[in-house]
């Protein structure tokens, strides 16, 4: 598990006074252009199940096939925190052949941004329970970025999306990683 793009608010001021104040319970400060925190699973949670001699993948970030499990497309999953954070959760969801091949096809191109794939959420997700098997449909929001996770018919995955969720609790398994990320300046 790695992180990445991840931003903390430094030298942010109004009129002297710094807008965004770290969270008095958990020390995270959101970000100052209102961006998500990212967690980035490097892979889906099936590469660690397979004896390393037996694994035979094609490609890699962000279209990966497991020969014998199946193809994984990079997806983002945004979640809602309570305190105005936000994380976005770098994940894979699994797909069928067709939809891996057309992704594929219209990755690169202006199609891409009508692309809608489903599939099933390849990490277990702390502090989340394992996901449902259930099929999750992710959608172009910005075509300079992997799909989001934007719908399921399934209940649990449907609230995963949609509430808001206690920061510090979904936030505290990564708050190393979070909090070891130097500040950055963009
Ligand atoms: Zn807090």
């Amino acid at each position: 598990m790695t992180k990445s793009n991840i931003s903390r608010a430094s030298r942010s001021k109004v009129g002297g006074k710094s807008v965004l104040e770290p969270c008095t319970c958990c020390g995270f400060a959101p970000d100052p252009r209102g961006r998500p925190f990212s967690v980035t699973f490097e892979q889906p949670d099936v590469i660690d199940e397979i004896h390393p001699e037996l694994l035979d993948t094609w490609g890699g970030d962000p279209f990966l096939a497991v020969k014998t499990i199946g193809f994984f497309i990079r997806v983002i999953l945004p979640v809602k925190l309570t305190n105005g954070f936000a994380v976005d959760f770098g994940t894979w969801l699994e797909v069928y052949n067709e939809d891996f091949r057309r992704a594929w096809q219209t990755w690169n191109f202006p199609e891409y941004k009508d692309c809608e794939i489903e599939g099933y959420i390849g990490n277990l997700i702390p502090p989340f329970d394992k996901f449902p098997h259930a099929l999750v449909k992710a959608t172009v929001r910005d075509p300079e970025q992997v799909p989001y996770l934007t719908s399921s018919e399934n209940e649990v995955v449907t609230r995963l999306l949609t509430d808001t969720w206690p920061h510090a609790k979904v936030l505290a398994p990564y708050a190393e990683l979070l909090k070891s990320e130097l500040p950055t300046e963009s």
